[in-house]
């Protein structure tokens, strides 16, 4: 099999799944109890909100532990619609945005969609034009799912502060594939899922920055500093915590690595002679290869290589039962011709040169 479907999930670090196992069958205390055996729970908790804020430049107490990247966007949103009436996101948010978004226009807050240019890139004129004096928050991507486009998420960060406004950014895409440094970028909230990162799935985490106030999402128990209810998930949070530490650490050589293989899946595929797109800004996360085939169905292509053994993606993972063209490809206005060719190839740090080849002869051999 050759796994190229990254962004939809990745397989689990061999040293995060060794961190996680006492947890899940010796240590298995309770961290909320007083007595010694839970010590152990409880310092594993601490020591990986610590790994965690400092691999995204915060600090522990400004990391809340989550159950998914979905979990820390639909808070996200619920504190952008109680902090004014206007929510400002983009026309490229994930359905983890986009659905709470519509759950908070039909309590009544108006919701504004900033499009995109032909490269995914959200324009900035046009946000700045949208944020009234009631808008509670500007939600963007930091990553885009199916094409990778990076946002220019400071100066984001500087508009909406300048209109005294929070600012959200799902980074679900993005964490521990590129540097993000959340008090240098001056960002307030951000989404995080540890299993686009190596870790596993099921858990996640939402950055808040100090001194702002939000109302737990989850109500029940203290956990989380009174935020977030629910006995916490040790092993897949000490997990999530290695895993995004690796990844951070070896940043550049999985960058260098992740467009090595890029480069050896178009230059095998432009030698075929196909007619093709190459989707997304040039500032992309590395590995994430969105493509769209003149005249061919994206549909039809995931079953033909999977035939081959080779997983790849239409587009959003979590929307696969929806085989029209996605919104991101409609925003980014992929020509009529290729739109519904479009498949997604994302590498992960462990596929090989050799796999980046098979799949380009795969694809030339099924559109000849
Ligand atoms: N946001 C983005 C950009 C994503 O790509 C995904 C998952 O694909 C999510 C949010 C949802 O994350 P999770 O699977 O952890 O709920």
């Amino acid at each position: 099999m050759i796994y190229a479907d990254n962004a939809a999930t990745t397989q689990l670090d061999i040293d995060a799944f060794e961190a996680m196992k006492p947890f899940l069958l010796d240590q298995y205390g309770n961290a909320s109890q007083p007595y010694s055996f839970s010590r152990t729970a409880k310092k594993a908790l601490s020591d990986a909100r610590k790994t965690i804020a400092a691999c995204i430049g915060a600090d522990e107490a400004e990391i809340i532990f989550t159950s998914c990247g979905t979990e820390s966007d639909n808070w996200a949103i619920s504190v952008g619609a109680s902090a004014g009436k206007r929510i400002v996101t983009s026309a490229i948010e994930h359905h983890a945005i986009l659905n709470p978004c519509d759950a908070a226009q039909a309590c009544g807050k108006e919701i504004i969609y900033i499009p995109v240019s032909n490269q995914g890139v959200v324009n900035l004129s046009l946000l700045e034009k949208e944020i009234s004096d009631d808008t509670g928050m500007i939600s963007i991507m930091y990553a885009n799912n199916e094409i990778g486009s990076i946002q220019p998420i400071s100066e984001i960060a500087k508009i909406a502060h300048a209109k005294k406004c929070l600012f959200h950014t799902d980074a679900v895409q993005a964490l521990g594939h590129v540097p993000i440094d959340v008090h240098a970028m001056d960002i307030d909230m951000l989404s995080a899922s540890a299993h686009k990162f190596n870790g596993p799935k099921g858990v996640g985490f939402l950055y808040l920055k100090k001194g702002i106030s939000i109302c737990p999402f989850i109500k029940g128990g203290g956990q989380e500093s009174g935020l977030r209810a629910g006995t916490e998930n040790i092993a897949s949070i000490v997990a999530m915590s290695v895993a995004l530490e690796k990844n951070c650490k070896n940043i550049n050589a999985n960058t260098k690595k992740l467009q090595s293989l890029e480069d050896a899946l178009i230059k095998t595929l432009k030698a075929g002679d196909l007619d093709f797109l190459h989707n997304g800004s040039d500032l992309r996360i590395p590995g994430n290869v969105s493509l769209s085939f003149r005249k061919a169905e994206g549909e039809m292509l995931l079953h033909r290589l999977d035939l081959q053994g080779i997983c790849i993606s239409t587009g959003s993972a979590c929307d696969s039962k929806n085989t029209q063209v996605s919104h991101v490809i409609r925003a980014i206005k992929v020509p009529e011709e290729y739109a519904k060719g479009t498949i997604r190839i994302s590498f992960g740090k462990n596929n090989t040169i050799e796999e980046a080849e098979k799949i380009g002869k795969s694809l030339i051999k099924i559109l000849k």
